[in-house]
């Protein structure tokens, strides 16, 4: 490769980048750097289309040069040469496409075999080959667009923070284990045998403890660590922009949240959304929507048909209903009596896919309707209103809709309704899927908490330092109401904050509820409660996934593609191998042994035995 002597600009240094050049610049002598997108060869000359960044720009390469250089795909070149007008040949479809450059000199910077993906837009590659290759994907436009599109939306959020008088301060990373619902990252230290640190999976007590040292308003842009099942919208190391706030309460962080929102989109991406953010509590999402982050794109909210089961002659809807914690619910389809028995079987498909052990529909009809319920519509001989009346009344269905009922436990039902409304939103197109459709809502007044599902105790809904709306602590656990909420924005849930406790007793008491000791309260959070023993100021905060937020201001629908080099759902980055088995000596140095399952012994863990 040619170099200038030290100090001086060497001659193969770009004067333009590849999506500079413009009809104006004709004649202009350049010199570009970038990668060769592709080559055509025409007789005696042939043409490159060269690529950086900012775009492509085509170079001719006449017959004189063209029989002495020799160029491959994704070569690196500096092409000198000079700028030439396209005449009427313009392309239309880049933003050089007025001109081209006929090359005098061309340095090969870089040669490269042919690669094994390509590097075109709509790449139709299996994920795992992508990752394989990840720095060659991330050389293609659509994951450039994306990449930069993510640095200018966090920059605009960092702004907005900063002109509200935030304060950005990082947190440790090797640290002790701050319980967000997830298992810990954990690493072995080497100076105190027998002892890990666990990668954050919030900065949660960090922030609180700032507050208490009187910083106020707090922000970072901050990376956090779960060990849990991993799915579209979920990595295990990811990124939340965190804040937290002294003497505020609710309406203090939602109208920060909101501010910061409006400022970043308009900012980043000349989008305006509306706010103030409709509320809803979770109560109210589970019942209308089936889902604690419901998409408020489109109705198709969830009825309630309880009542009816309860004086229906359908026994499987009335024993439901007269059991214990027995719901039957359905949702209303508009015009979907048109829909045909194996349209309607997929449905059912679905709603068993999310636990119900079926899905009853009817065709609504005053005159009984159709399908398996219609035999429980028709008019009783006494007179009265007509079961099929009723139905239809509750389910505010008309002729020609379609209801489905699912009938099992409460939790059971929104789960396997919630999923259906969701799907038939999307297939039958009941919103509109657009980059200005961004429909937030705050959910507030989670339960404190939830019993785990495995060990049937009970555990925190969000984590134990959100602080109950009530500190009588009367209400039994199951119903204890807290001042956690979420922001969902069209059906993810983008982030979750509450109020947190700041009273040394009060977060005792919630250790106790969740029955932990005062020596492992000590052991595990003393330094949280020493904190909070010295003049610790009422205060709540948020954190929002930016990496779900950022895909979504993109329209895509997993988060891969926002992160430069994301792992598969096994955990595993393909690209450079981890995670990875480590040298004995390593090991003997953090004093850790490894004792493996039979199955990872044999296969010897390999990472690459994954699916993205
Ligand atoms: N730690 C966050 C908060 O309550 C929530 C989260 O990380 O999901 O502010």
């Amino acid at each position: 490769m040619p170099s200038g002597p030290t100090g001086t600009r060497p001659d193969w240094q770009r004067t333009h980048t590849c999506g500079a050049l413009r009809g104006t610049d004709e004649g202009a002598s350049v010199v570009l750097n970038g990668w060769v997108a592709s080559r055509r060869d025409l007789g005696g000359i042939y043409f490159l289309d060269l690529r950086d960044r900012y775009g492509i720009t085509q170079i001719v390469v006449e017959e004189e040069l063209a029989g002495t250089v020799q160029v491959g795909p994704e070569w690196v070149l500096a092409v000198h040469g000079t700028v030439r007008s396209r005449g009427t040949n313009v392309n239309t479809d880049r933003a050089t496409g007025e001109v081209e450059v006929v090359a005098t000199k061309i340095d090969v910077l870089s040669e490269s075999p042919t690669p094994p993906i390509e590097i075109i837009d709509d790449l139709d590659t299996a994920v795992e080959t992508r990752l394989r290759w990840r720095f060659l994907d991330l050389r293609r436009a659509p994951l450039q667009r994306n990449m930069i599109h993510r640095s200018r939306f966090i920059n605009a959020m960092r702004r907005a923070f900063e002109s509200r008088e935030f304060v950005e301060i990082e947190t440790p990373l090797l640290t002790k284990a701050t319980p967000e619902g997830a298992r810990d990252y954990l690493v072995p230290s080497r100076v105190h045998p027998g002892s890990f640190y666990a990668l954050p999976q919030s900065p949660q007590i960090f922030k609180q403890i700032l507050m208490v040292s009187g910083y106020d308003r707090y922000f970072q842009v901050a990376r956090c660590f779960r060990d849990e099942d991993l799915r579209a919208d979920r990595q295990p190391d990811f990124t939340q922009l965190d804040m937290e706030m002294s003497f505020v309460n609710e309406e203090d962080v939602f109208a920060t949240w909101e501010g910061v929102l409006v400022e970043t989109f308009k900012d980043a991406m000349g989008v305006e959304i509306e706010t103030p953010f409709p509320r809803m509590t979770y109560h109210e999402a589970m019942e209308r929507y089936g889902s604690d982050k419901p998409d408020v794109r489109f109705g198709l909210e969830l009825r309630d048909a309880h009542e009816w089961a309860l004086a229906s002659s359908f026994v499987v809807f009335k024993s439901v209903a007269e059991s214990e914690g027995g719901r039957v619910k359905g949702l209303t389809v508009p015009g979907g009596a048109s829909m045909s028995r194996k349209e309607i079987e997929a449905l059912e498909v679905v709603a068993k896919e999310y636990g119900a052990k079926g899905l009853a529909w009817w065709k609504a009809g005053s005159d009984g309707g159709a399908g398996p319920l219609a035999r429980f519509c028709k008019a009783p001989e006494e007179g009265g209103v007509a079961p099929a009346v009723a139905l239809m009344e509750t389910m505010e269905a008309g002729d020609g809709d379609l209801c489905l009922f699912v009938a099992a436990d409460g939790a059971t039902v929104h789960k396997a309704l919630g999923a259906l409304r969701l799907h038939l939103g999307k297939q039958l197109g009941l919103f509109e899927e657009s980059l200005t459709n961004f429909r937030f809502t705050w959910v507030t007044d989670f339960p404190m908490f939830e019993r785990d599902e495995n060990t049937g105790k009970w555990v925190s809904l969000h984590h134990p330092f959100t602080a109950p709306s009530d500190e009588s602590f009367e209400t039994p656990m199951g119903e204890m109401p807290s001042r956690a909420y979420d922001l969902c924005l069209n059906g993810w849930e983008l982030g979750s904050g509450s109020i947190r406790i700041h009273r040394q007793d009060v977060q005792e008491k919630i250790f106790e509820l969740l029955e932990m000791g005062s020596e492992e309260q000590r052991a595990k959070f003393g330094f949280l409660l020493d904190a909070l023993e010295y003049g610790a100021p009422p205060h709540g905060g948020f954190a929002i996934g930016l990496d779900r937020l950022v895909a979504l201001t993109l329209g895509l629908d997993n988060i891969r593609d926002v992160i430069a080099f994301p792992k598969t759902t096994r955990a595993a980055d393909l690209f450079c191998g981890a995670p990875a088995p480590v040298d004995p000596a390593q090991l003997a140095d953090v004093h850790v042994r490894c004792e493996l399952p039979a199955r990872a012994a044999a296969s010897e863990q390999d990472p690459a035995e994954t699916s993205a």
